[in-house]
This record gives structure tokens, C-alpha cells and sequence, in this order.
């Protein structure tokens, strides 16, 4: 399957904004972007005037690189988002929050999204009691998340405490770090991605 190869700071840069794609290292002075908040490259530091396509594009690309999807499976979630009823923003965001690796990520048993999806690869996490290892899994309410019995000694697993401690859980899951379990109590709103997120840049861009 194709991937990105290329440096996850970079790509911080490239958007102009701390995307947290590195775990532990965003939360230190060792961050690039914090050191170098500017675009990579001999270029980077002119001043560019952008265009609204490229305000545009910049948005949906800060979106997707931050949730660690490929462009096919984000257009994807962009046509589910504008089949649904209320504003297709709001609902693109809500879905990808549901992906199963993004909840293992914001309960607090991944340092990073890309962490989260290679435990979820590699059958460490159960959905409702049973394994499941598809990373783009979307769960709905009252489903439960929990770390394998056999995978709790993973040290990436046991700092999950730590981790929540710093970044905190969003309202809409429940988190029981003692029994390694997450479930989701309601379904995320718009007004739960604190991130900073023009979604509506998006949605003009692929209405265009
Ligand atoms: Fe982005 Fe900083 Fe984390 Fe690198 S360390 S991925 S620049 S937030």
C-alpha cells in the first residue's frame, strides 16, 4: 500500500502549524516546527502571496497529513461527509474522529495517530471484545476500545496514562486507564476538535 516517506516535521512546516504527528517529541523543544516555523526548503522563508486555491488546498492538506490519510481514502470520507444530512465540514470532521485509530489516539493508548494505527495493524486493540485491525474501523456510540489482555505490557501501552494526562481526552469518550479501556459515550461535535480547523476551505475546494 502506498505511504508517506517523507519527514513528519516537514510536512509540519510545509502547513504552518503543529500537526503532533511525532508523539512525545511535539510536546518538547526538540519540535522543528517550534525552531523553524517556517516552510522547508531554500525558499521557505520568502514572503508568498498565496491564492484562495491554495489557501484552500493548504487546509485540506493540513487535514488530511494530520489524520495520516492518502488522497483517494480522504476524498473518500469527503463524499460520505456531503451524502449525510447538516454542514459537510462539520460531518467530514466528525467521521474521521470515529476512525478507529484516531480514538485509540485520543483515549490515550498512542503517542501519536500513527502509532495508534500500527496497534491497531498489529491486533493489539478489541473492538466491543473482538480484535479488530482495520485502523479506518468507524466506531459508533456505546462501542467500547480496549488493549488486548496479552498487549498491556507493551511500554508504548503502559505510558498511556502519561500521555492522556498531557494532551486530555476529548468529552465524548469515557476513559478507564486501570482496565485499558476507552468507549465512546456520544457522538463528536464540531465544537469538541479544538484544533485549529477551517473546514468550509475544504468543502469549497472540492466543490469547485
Ligand atoms: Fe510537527 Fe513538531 Fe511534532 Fe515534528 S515535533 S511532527 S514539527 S509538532
Amino acid at each position: 500500500m502506498a505511504r508517506y516517506t517523507e519527514s513528519k516535521c516537514r510536512i509540519c512546516r510545509r502547513e504552518g502549524t503543529k500537526l503532533f504527528l511525532k508523539g512525545d517529541r511535539c510536546y518538547t523543544d526538540k519540535c522543528a516546527y517550534d525552531r523553524r516555523a517556517y516552510p522547508p526548503g531554500e525558499h521557505g522563508r520568502a514572503r508568498k502571496k498565496s491564492s484562495d486555491y491554495a489557501l484552500q488546498l493548504r487546509e485540506k492538506q493540513k487535514v488530511r497529513k494530520m489524520y495520516g490519510l492518502l488522497e483517494g481514502q480522504f476524498r473518500k470520507y469527503f463524499e460520505l461527509a456531503d451524502s449525510r444530512k447538516g454542514a459537510t465540514g462539520e460531518n467530514l470532521l466528525t467521521i474521521l474522529e470515529r476512525r478507529l485509530d484516531n480514538v485509540v489516539y485520543r483515549v490515550g493508548f498512542a503517542h501519536s495517530r500513527t502509532q495508534a494505527r500500527q496497534l491497531v495493524r498489529h491486533g493489539h486493540i478489541l473492538v466491543n471484545g473482538r480484535r479488530v485491525n482495520i485502523p479506518s474501523f468507524i466506531l459508533k456510540i456505546g462501542d467500547t476500545v480496549t488493549v488486548a489482555e496479552k498487549s498491556r505490557k507493551i511500554p508504548v501501552i503502559q505510558d498511556a496514562q502519561d500521555v492522556l494526562a498531557r494532551r486530555g481526552a476529548p468529552g465524548w469518550v469515557e476513559v478507564d486507564g486501570s482496565e485499558f479501556k476507552g468507549s465512546i459515550k456520544a457522538l463528536p461535535v464540531r465544537d469538541d476538535i479544538t484544533f485549529p480547523i477551517n473546514e468550509q476551505l475544504i468543502v469549497e475546494l472540492y466543490s469547485k
